[in-house]
């Protein structure tokens, strides 16, 4: 509402000043309706980020939103080590045989739950990697610390104790982890920790299973 007021007394408004004030209200009224376009926009595009980067699933971050985290933790370097977690669920496609992929589903997300629970948020990330693998990248952290965590993720995971009849290793979902770390410079790439955690992660799984490998 605009109100213009004559003080000093009764005053007789010309048509082209109503017409004037009505012309200004209209021209306000834009300019508060754009304003809160504006912000609904800006909510809009900050929920459509965070949707971006989340795995609609877990809902811990998806592959894309682990790379971007990645390189930029590279680029950022700083010469101090950056690690990488790679853990991927023991036998996983028996799970699925025996309980159905529901029971699949409700076992990766309370997974990732248990993950997430593991990792300082915000400094460190737990990204789902692949369909039953999950990874956790740990800014300014060596190699013992990163082992450590792995470790805490391994016991973790176990401690929730999901049932798997099936599993060669135990009667309850476990995971293998592939540890690596690297300062980050210009003869090595994150291509190069990720090789390093895989094959870790590779020794880990052909070593038994249910264990912490590092590169
Ligand atoms: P390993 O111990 O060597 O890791 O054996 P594995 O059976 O876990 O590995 P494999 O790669 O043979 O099987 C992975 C399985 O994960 C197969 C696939 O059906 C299942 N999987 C992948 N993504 C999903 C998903 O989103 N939901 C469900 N329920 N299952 C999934
Ligand atoms: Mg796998
Ligand atoms: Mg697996």
């Amino acid at each position: 509402m605009l109100i213009a007021h004559h003080c000093q007394g009764p005053r007789q408004w010309q048509n082209w000043e109503t017409e004037f004030l009505r012309e200004l209200a209209t021209q306000v009224a834009i300019a508060i309706q754009q304003s809160t376009l504006f912000e609904q926009l800006q909510a809009a595009n900050q929920e459509l980020h965070r949707i971006a980067s989340l795995d609609g699933l877990t809902q811990v971050a998806n592959r894309r939103c682990f790379d971007e985290f990645l390189n930029h933790e590279w680029r950022r370097g700083g010469e101090t080590p950056l690690s990488l977690i790679l853990c991927d669920i023991d036998y996983f496609k028996p799970y699925n045989d025996t309980y159905g992929h529901q029971a699949g589903d409700e076992c990766l997300q309370r997974v990732a739950a248990a993950l997430r629970q593991c990792i300082k948020p915000k400094l460190e990330l737990i990204a789902r990697y692949g369909g039953e693998e999950f990874a956790a990248v740990l800014p300014n952290t060596d190699l013992k610390t990163a082992l450590e965590l792995a470790e805490r993720i391994r016991t973790q995971v176990a401690g929730l104790q999901i049932p798997h009849a099936q599993s060669q290793v135990s009667a309850y979902i476990t995971m293998s982890l592939g540890v690596a770390t690297l300062t980050p410079c210009s003869e090595t790439s994150p291509t190069q920790l990720i090789a390093n955690a895989d094959e870790a992660l590779y020794v880990a799984k052909a070593g038994g299973r249910n264990r912490v490998v590092c590169a």
